[in-house]
């Protein structure tokens, strides 16, 4: 803890790569890890597929169900994580999030990246562009006006490609960072794990997980629960 505090001290520009484990203490559960949604045998569907584009056109009823019943959590505060992490990234740095929960900016944090977009905003007809209000959309995924799908708009789906504008910015921001702090993600997801790559060979790593994710030994790894972490922070 001490060594964190003195890295997080010294660093000039901090960048925070956060996952689903940074949300699990807002009650959101981390769809990838034990007993998560990806484990349940509840759908016809792997969750791969029900989170995809693909399932999105062919099965709106189905894929809309699943975001309904899974993903949406709009009563969920943030918790002592985004808290910290706003604080220090609104002094000097960014976060870059796979969540799509909003629960950074819900934080106070004014520079987020959403590597994957979020649930809540820019939600529309396919058909027509209409947007709707996510309340709206939670009850009914129809647009009975022209029959269109309505879907969340900037959430990436499987099949989709990332917005290049976030991609370029989260490449940027790790570029940037002299000090880069990874929380609550297994690090298993491309082209979000992939962003290390681009790190300056001067910038020093931590990971807060609670399993140790195996990335090399330059890295300091934090094997906890990052809402402790951050909590003493
Ligand atoms: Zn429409």
């Amino acid at each position: 803890m001490e060594e964190l505090k003195e890295l997080i001290d010294q660093a000039h520009y901090v960048t925070f790569l956060t996952g689903a484990g940074v949300s699990t203490p807002s009650g959101i559960p981390d769809y990838r890890s034990k007993g998560g949604l990806y484990k349940r045998e509840k759908y016809d569907f792997p969750p791969e597929y029900m989170l995809s584009h693909d399932n999105l056109v062919k099965h709106p009823d189905i894929f809309h169900q699943f975001v309904v019943e899974n993903m949406y959590f709009p009563d969920a505060e943030p918790n002592i994580i985004h808290k910290k992490m706003a604080e220090i990234s609104n002094e000097k740095g960014v976060i870059v999030t796979q969540n799509v929960d909003k629960l950074h900016t819900k934080a106070g944090a004014k520079n987020v990246v959403e590597f994957h977009g979020n649930l809540y905003d820019h939600i529309h007809c396919l058909k027509c562009g209409k947007e709707f209000d996510y309340k709206e959309y939670i009850k009914d995924y129809r647009h009975h006006e022209d029959d269109g799908i309505i879907r969340p708009g900037t959430t990436v789906l499987y099949g989709e490609g990332i917005d290049p504008t976030n991609l370029n910015d989260a490449v940027k921001a790790v570029e940037n960072a002299d000090l880069i702090i990874v929380a609550g993600t297994s690090f298993k997801v491309y082209p979000f794990a992939g962003l290390i790559a681009y790190r300056s060979p001067e910038a020093k790593m931590v990971a807060i997980n609670k399993e140790n994710l195996g990335l090399d030994e330059s890295v300091l790894a934090i094997t906890d629960d990052a809402a402790n972490v951050f909590d003493q922070l």
